[in-house]
């Protein structure tokens, strides 16, 4: 309870280590987080590690981690504890064991000897018929048979009794949705192993973690009457649902491998921000009722609400997330974007691992002019390695419809010692020189310009000609166009 006297909001993130935490489980994560902070409630992150072979430590890390990077700090859980440790569910299986026999006393489960041979035999005869379930074999067996089976050497295990009946749940985004218990089948609850399946486990944990809203992605509503049925054999309270829309991907099928790069750390490698991710993330089935696209984060919490959560899928749309990365890298502090640049830079070996202040500088200044154009941090090395190293490659194409002219030899030479001779050796002072050039060879400012930004640059587009030169510094800009000379007197 709070002060008040209401229930407090407790809301949990359940993933399976069984990979990278995907954007979808991420956009999951980020309304339980927002749901939680909006009710001055509480966030719980559960490990749900009961799939032994394909859960794994690496990608336990990577889900913590990825979920620490977007910010989406739990109030319990790994690494913080709380009041109903464990919160990881291969730490549990004492509990589920427990509850799983007093079912079974109660006659609520029953012990099931089909091998999964058998069962997966059954299914293939029973392929056609719709919808598959089990066949209820060992439903009543006697006590002698139960005997006899296990003297074969089989283990058994827990399956559910279901009982005849249908199934409400009103779900707080979906309105009523009603199941019929007939179509289900009993279904095993702990494996043979010992081991709980999914549905038990995650009702166990929900209701002794005291979580008052389940909110999860829409695939996992045929699960939903499961678990109402094992809350109901268990004596839980039923819990509140909110299953939320599904991620689509720009062609309208479900969000997955084929669409492209599809996890957090991904993007996160890319150089998108993580403030980025989590506000394109919340967009993604929410939106507020004027579509307001940009957030802060308190002002996220604030307006987030459930009731704004809409019934269709959501489309993720990378242009749309690079847009916006870009659109936040535009309103960064300097500063902080240096900052971020800096690793790009050195993985690319742009710059030394000991970085003096007059590289700070330089890259402060060309943080400065690619400001405005850059999209996701790691373009940096695109589009600016030509600032750290003389040493890159020309794109033929300018190459061919710029320098490939017979003035621009005579034009090169004429330039360079005229910058020589330039001093100081400024922007405005730099544009005068290559203006009085053009006129001197009666040619337009751009002739002039253009070969010029294609030696310094090895391309047709980038910052402003002169601001770019300016960063470069005399000697640099000489070296260039010495090094295109060069190339020109090897006929390029
Ligand atoms: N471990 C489940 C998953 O990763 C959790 C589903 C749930 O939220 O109930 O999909």
């Amino acid at each position: 309870m709070v002060a008040s006297g209401r229930v407090e909001v407790r809301v949990r993130f359940a993933p399976s280590p069984t990979g990278e935490l995907h954007v979808g489980g991420a956009r999951t994560a980020l309304f339980n987080w927002l749901f939680a902070r909006h009710h001055r409630g509480k966030f719980i992150l559960r490990i749900e590690d009961t799939d032994v072979a394909r859960s794994s430590e690496n990608f336990y890390r990577v889900v913590l981690d990825s979920l620490k990077w977007l910010g989406l700090d739990w109030d319990e859980g790994p690494e913080k504890g709380g009041r109903y440790s464990p919160y990881i569910q291969s730490q549990r299986l004492h509990i589920y064991e427990k509850y799983a026999h007093k079912l079974l006393e109660e006659g609520k489960a029953y012990l099931c000897y089909c091998t999964p041979q058998e069962l997966e035999d059954y299914k293939r005869r029973l392929e056609k018929e719709e919808p598959l379930r089990y066949s209820g074999k060992c439903r009543n067996l006697s006590s002698e048979e139960r005997k006899s089976l296990e003297a074969e050497g089989r283990k058994p295990a827990l399956r559910f009794r279901v009982p005849p009946g249908t199934v409400w749940v009103d779900d707080l985004l979906r309105g009523r949705v009603s199941f019929e218990n007939r179509l289900i089948g009993d279904f095993i609850i702990l494996k043979s192993d010992g081991t709980p399946t999914y549905n038990f486990a995650c009702v166990i944990d929900d209701s002794l973690m005291k979580i008052t809203h389940i909110i999860r992605g829409d695939e996992h509503l045929p699960n939903t009457p499961r678990q109402v049925l094992l809350y109901c054999a268990l004596d839980f309270p039923i819990l509140r649902f909110a299953h939320i829309p599904l991620i689509l991907g720009r062609d309208s099928s479900k969000l997955s491998k084929r669409h492209g790069a599809t996890s957090v750390s991904y993007y996160r490698g890319q150089g998108y921000l993580p403030w980025t991710m989590v506000n394109y993330l919340a967009l993604l089935g929410w939106s507020t009722s004027d579509s307001q696209q940009f957030f802060g984060r308190d002002e996220l919490i604030q307006k987030f609400t459930l009731e704004r959560v809409g019934k269709s899928a959501a489309i993720f749309d990378p242009m749309k997330l690079e847009w916006m990365n870009g659109e936040y890298i535009r309103r960064m502090d300097l500063d902080e974007l240096v900052n971020l640049l800096i690793p790009y830079l050195r993985r690319a070996d742009l710059i030394e691992e000991k970085m003096d202040s007059a590289t700070r500088q330089k890259i402060l200044k060309v943080a400065r002019l690619e400001q405005e154009r850059i999209k996701v941090l790691s373009q940096i090395v695109d589009l600016a390695g030509f600032f750290f190293t003389g040493d890159f490659a020309y794109d033929p194409i300018p190459v061919e419809k710029r320098l490939k002219k017979d003035y621009v030899p005579s034009l090169l030479e004429e330039m360079r010692m005229r910058i020589e001779a330039l001093s100081p050796f400024e922007e405005k002072e730099l544009e005068e020189l290559l203006r009085r050039l053009a006129r001197d060879f009666s040619l337009s400012p751009s002739e002039v310009f253009h070969p010029l930004r294609v030696a310094l640059t090895g391309r047709m587009k980038g910052p402003g000609l002169f601001e770019l030169a300016g960063v470069l510094g005399k000697g640099e800009v000489i070296r260039r166009i010495e090094r295109t000379l060069e190339m020109h007197k090897n006929s390029l």
